[in-house]
């Protein structure tokens, strides 16, 4: 993705003025293939709308998205139609993801009418194939969606975007809808799929514990843009934004003798629709200057990247999951 904006404008009548919302502010990043690329921040930061456009499913209002040398963002719908099969989204919630009044097996075959030559019976094998990897029994295939759990939803959903044979999946949250003790159980699958399968994917998260163990890089999104990105060991061992530092701070440890419960990030979310100047978290950070609140930093950096004035003199954050694996 090479500098990827995207506004909004919502409402706008006779008595309202219309408010422009820059959800994605000039975000480049390169997702390399065969990896697990996490996009993790807090709601509305702006990370669904960048996984939309990176699959081209919503326009950016600049900026481009290149796909094996392609410019996803010049391609007509025809094209972009014949390059679905290679780029498949997970929905955050599994409930509203599938039609109601499909069965299973039209849900997961309907990919592979699109993109693929197999007769009926080929796309019936298929389908009990598809299901039994994901974890679900062949002989439910003619069962509604509302006749399965959260879990096994998502499951289907998965079949559904392995269907037609994608190199690259997006999963939008493809947890974060479901009961804690699932959640383990989903992501494991995906990590065991992205395997067989030799998928890249790209998971967006707004909890940085969900992805630690599966993510080989993250990039932390903050109002639109990203402050840090880098690979998933440095991040949680020395985070150099304030934002991030902040995040890890927020996430409990399970650790005897440690200090117990969440330190919680102060102030809220500023309004995307009216964003402070400069530095865009210098509301919230406790190492604002003068510099922050007047000028945007740019990110900087090679393998880890950081887009912070200060961060080369911060002085390096008390964080308990750092401790607690030392
Ligand atoms: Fe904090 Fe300034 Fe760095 Fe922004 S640029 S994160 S306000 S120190
Ligand atoms: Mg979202």
């Amino acid at each position: 993705a090479v500098d990827l904006h995207k506004r909004f404008t919502r409402g706008g009548g006779l008595f309202a003025k219309a408010t422009t919302i820059h959800a994605v502010n000039g975000v480049s990043l390169q997702v390399r293939r065969g990896e697990t690329f996490a996009i993790v921040g807090e709601s509305g930061c702006g990370k669904s709308t960048l996984a939309r456009l990176l699959l081209r499913l919503i326009d950016p209002t600049e900026g481009s998205v290149i796909h094996e040398g392609q410019d996803l963002t010049m391609l007509g719908a025809g094209a972009m139609r014949a390059l679905r099969s290679e780029l498949q989204f997970i929905f955050q919630d599994p409930f509203s993801a599938l039609n109601p009044r499909m069965s299973v097996e039209t849900i997961i075959a309907e990919p592979l009418r699109l993109h693929t030559s197999l007769n009926a019976a080929e796309r019936r094998e298929k389908v009990a194939e598809l299901m039994a990897r994901v974890g679900l029994r062949p002989e439910m295939a003619d069962r509604f969606p509302h006749e399965f759990s959260g879990g096994q939803r998502q499951r289907i959903c998965i079949a559904r975007a392995l269907a037609s044979g994608p190199k690259l999946v997006i999963g939008d949250e493809p947890v974060s809808a479901l009961d804690v003790s699932v959640q383990a159980q989903i992501v494991n699958l995906l990590e065991d799929l992205k395997q067989e399968f030799g998928l890249t994917l790209v998971i967006i998260a707004h909890d940085l514990a969900v992805i630690r163990h599966m993510s080989d890089r993250i990039a932390v999104m903050y109002l639109g843009e990203v402050v840090e990105l880098a690979r998933t060991e440095d991040l949680f061992t020395a985070p150099r934004h304030p934002y991030t530092q902040a995040l890890l701070a927020a996430i409990p440890v399970p650790v005897p003798g440690s200090a117990a419960g969440r330190k919680v990030l102060g102030g809220d979310i500023p309004s995307p629709a009216n964003p402070p100047s400069g530095c865009k978290f210098h509301t919230r950070c406790p190492h604002a200057t003068a510099l922050c609140r007047t000028t945007r930093p740019v990110l900087d950096g090679k393998d880890h990247q950081v887009a912070c004035h200060h961060h080369q003199t911060l002085p390096a954050p008390d964080l308990p999951l750092a401790r607690a694996s030392r």
